[in-house]
């Protein structure tokens, strides 16, 4: 059972859960979020009352734990539970299904899939560099994931939807032996990859693709770019291929599938970042279960997901359909 790693002491005691969060997120010692006073103005408030981790800024008088500014604002889950959905979420390969955490908390199914879409945000890599640069190559495609047409409420379906058509389309640019990064586009174009490959791939790395058009112009712009026919039944040439991509693929659709069974076009990003973040701090790259999830912790910090902005892009999604 899963549950069985998890005996370190900040999964199950709340004051340790706050020292383990606080040396994650103040390296330095306590900071003040209202006026950003440190260690020194800081103190600890004790005695009156029972909250843990509170401490008070003797600069503004302000008052304020850990949480405040992250992802565990405004939630009334102890922090040594989100600590444990964090370990399992970053452990699982596959994910875990919103219906495990919410027997694992025996909170209701609407907390627990607020909470792992909270931690999905603390999982996406903001804005970090391209991927790739000299001497690297970068491999990129595209699948469908979605749910099967006949598998829909009677009313939902669409009888022009067949094979990709109704699904959505994710791109996927990996490095070889390195990270990747995925997103939710609505067609193959040039104009749609474009914006992708410009922010995401550094133009001094090999790219592979597969011989669909849209990346015939941008394509041009790579120190070196190879395109592998499917349609010729070619998928290996020398180093030209697209394994590596289609690795991922399959771990991601598995994860969809078994896990996750229908993801709302709205919510799909962020199930992607949290494929990516497993995968570009996966155990081949010398991370470790802890490790990743003390990574997980380090990207909590200004990620507030509010109920409020969650509906509003599902009423957006299901407007749009
Ligand atoms: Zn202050």
């Amino acid at each position: 059972m899963a549950n069985a790693v998890l005996t370190a002491l900040h999964f199950h005691n709340e004051e340790a859960a706050f020292a383990h969060v606080e040396t994650a997120l103040w390296p330095n010692g306590p900071v003040c979020p209202k006026c950003g006073a440190a260690d020194a103005h800081i103190g600890r408030l004790t005695g009156k009352t029972n909250r843990t981790g509170l401490r008070k800024c003797y600069a503004c008088r302000n008052t304020f734990t850990v949480r405040v500014g992250t992802i565990f604002e405004d939630s009334h889950l102890p922090l040594h539970l989100w600590l444990q959905v964090i370990h399992l979420m970053c452990a699982s390969k596959k994910g875990v299904s919103t219906r495990q955490v919410q027997r694992m908390l025996q909170c209701s199914m609407k907390t627990a899939w607020h909470l792992t879409q909270r931690i999905r945000e603390a999982m996406a890599d903001g804005a970090l560099g391209p991927l790739g640069g000299e001497g690297m190559v970068l491999e990129a495609d595209t699948t469908f994931v979605g749910g099967k047409e006949k598998n829909k409420h009677l009313g939902k379906r669409n009888p022009k939807n067949i094979g990709g058509a109704g699904k959505a389309i994710v791109h996927t640019l990996i490095e070889r032996g390195g990270r990747a990064r995925s997103h939710h586009i609505p067609n193959v174009t040039g104009a749609t990859l474009r914006p992708i490959l410009n922010a995401h791939a550094s133009r001094a790395s090999a790219l592979m693709t597969d011989t669909h058009g849209g990346y015939h112009q941008v394509g041009q712009e790579f120190a070196r770019h190879e395109m592998v026919d499917h349609g010729q039944d070619e998928y290996v040439r020398g180093d030209v291929y697209s394994n590596t991509v289609e690795g991922y693929f399959a771990i991601l659709k598995r994860g969809i599938i078994g896990v996750y069974h229908h993801i709302s076009e709205a919510h799909l990003h962020r199930y992607l970042a949290e494929f990516d973040f497993r995968y570009s701090n996966r155990e081949a790259c010398g991370i470790n279960d802890l490790s990743r999830a003390g990574l997980a912790l380090q990207g909590v910090k200004g990620k507030r997901l509010t109920s409020k902005k969650a509906r509003s892009a599902e009423r957006a999604s299901a407007a749009a359909h």
